[in-house]
């Protein structure tokens, strides 16, 4: 059985947690934790890295220091995770819903100027699979209508935005909005031992009120820094800092960053090259079956990477012609013991909240919902095991 994930473990995660315990300092904000802030900051140059228990806390440190009031808006794309709406939706902003682009399940940046009221305040974008949203025409709408912008890069480690053409350097994901949100957890490429997070604070003024968020509403950290001489009760907040155990483990998986990225990009490409092969196999065993105008339609479409993005090899994705042609897939692998999955039913279709959308269709979220699969994509994953993937689904398109 080739699973859909699998967690990878470099080997020193037993020993640095072993440390952290030794230590003595169990609980949040040790050793650990700022070794990995302190990674962060430097690798990708964002302003101030605060580990959290989770990308949903992250999200939700995001939404608290926004300052929302009661019916302000949020532009949040419908094809994506609950928390990325969940987080706003808390602090009492009404969610209005973007569709994606039709080229890749992203924001689609060129009618979000259509969704933006006096009231909105916030556009939250999703680097659906590492792959960046155009965020120089995002970051653009947002100056013009002063919002503030909340990456979603949940799936983002070590992914970029590539300026495009005018000499200006790549940008890393999560170092653009005025706040992000990354997650650890299994499923992504590097983990805090299964459930983890990172809020970014990109923008100087969020700094001081993200860290008395993060310490439960105390000015606790300008007291250890000796900047105050005694903390209390400041501002609202919560307990959103990670134990030293899960930032020692994190710590094992930020040693090897490099490696693991290399290697998921191999299997990436590796998935790329055999499928791009069947659908022009297919395309020639139709031309010369029959006639050519009737067969444009390929067996599936590839993960589309816009110039402006790089890929970080979070996910491999494929979208059928049909909800039925996904099912088949589906099927057929399972039946040769290798599990993929689909995911996202549109939030605007969501049993929780179809009844507060204002009703707008949203037809290309719910194009992706009917038929992206993901493929195995894990570390531990290997080539011969991506071409056997492969093999399987050729099967299915092409007569031998
Ligand atoms: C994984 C994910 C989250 C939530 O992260 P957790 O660490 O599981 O809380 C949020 N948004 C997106 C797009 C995700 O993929």
């Amino acid at each position: 059985m080739i699973p859909f994930n699998k967690p990878h473990l470099t080997g020193k995660e037993a020993h640095y947690m072993y440390q952290a315990v030794y230590n003595g300092k169990l609980s949040g904000n040790g050793e650990f934790t700022k070794k990995c802030q302190r990674y962060f900051e430097q690798r990708y140059g964002f302003k101030k890295c605060l580990l959290t228990t989770s990308g949903t806390d992250a999200l939700e440190m995001c939404a608290m220091l926004c300052d929302l009031k009661q019916g302000d808006e949020v532009i949040v794309p419908s094809y994506t995770f609950v928390s990325t709406a969940l987080a706003f939706l808390r602090e009492g902003a009404k969610v209005v819903f973007a569709d994606s682009m039709k080229r890749n399940p992203n924001l689609d940046a060129e009618t979000l100027e259509s969704l933006i009221t006096p009231r909105t305040k916030v556009i939250v974008p999703v680097h659906y699979a590492g792959v960046a949203c155009d965020m120089d025409a995002i970051m653009a709408i947002a100056e013009r209508h002063n919002l503030l912008v909340v990456e979603d890069a949940a799936q983002a480690i070590d992914s970029y935005y590539l300026a495009s053409g005018d000499g200006r350097a790549p940008k890393p994901l999560g170092s653009i909005g005025h706040f992000a949100a990354f997650s650890f957890h299994e499923t992504k490429n590097i983990t805090a031992g299964g459930e983890g997070g990172l809020l970014v604070v990109n923008d100087e003024r969020f700094v001081r009120r993200a860290e008395i968020i993060w310490e439960k509403g105390t000015n606790r950290a300008e007291f250890f820094r000796g900047e105050v001489n005694k903390y209390g009760w400041v501002d609202m907040g919560s307990s959103f800092l990670p134990a030293e155990i899960n930032a020692a483990f994190l710590w094992a998986q930020l040693e090897n960053l490099d490696e693991i990225q290399t290697k998921r990009k191999a299997l990436w490409n590796c998935y790329y090259e055999h499928l791009s092969k069947i659908i022009t196999d297919y395309n020639e065993q139709n031309t010369s079956a029959r006639d050519t105008s009737l067969n444009k339609a390929v067996p599936f479409a590839l993960p589309d990477i816009p110039a402006y993005a790089a890929n970080n090899a979070h996910m491999f994705y494929l979208i059928l012609p049909s909800l039925e042609a996904r099912t088949a897939l589906i099927k057929h692998l399972k039946e040769n013991d290798i599990l993929a999955v689909f995911h996202y039913l549109s939030l605007h279709n969501s049993q929780f909240y179809k009844d507060k959308h204002d009703g707008r269709s949203l037809l290309e979220c719910d194009r992706y919902a009917d038929t992206l699969v993901r493929l195995p994509m894990f570390y531990d994953l290997s080539l011969d095991d991506v071409t056997h993937i492969c093999t399987l689904i050729k099967e299915l398109y092409i007569n031998s």
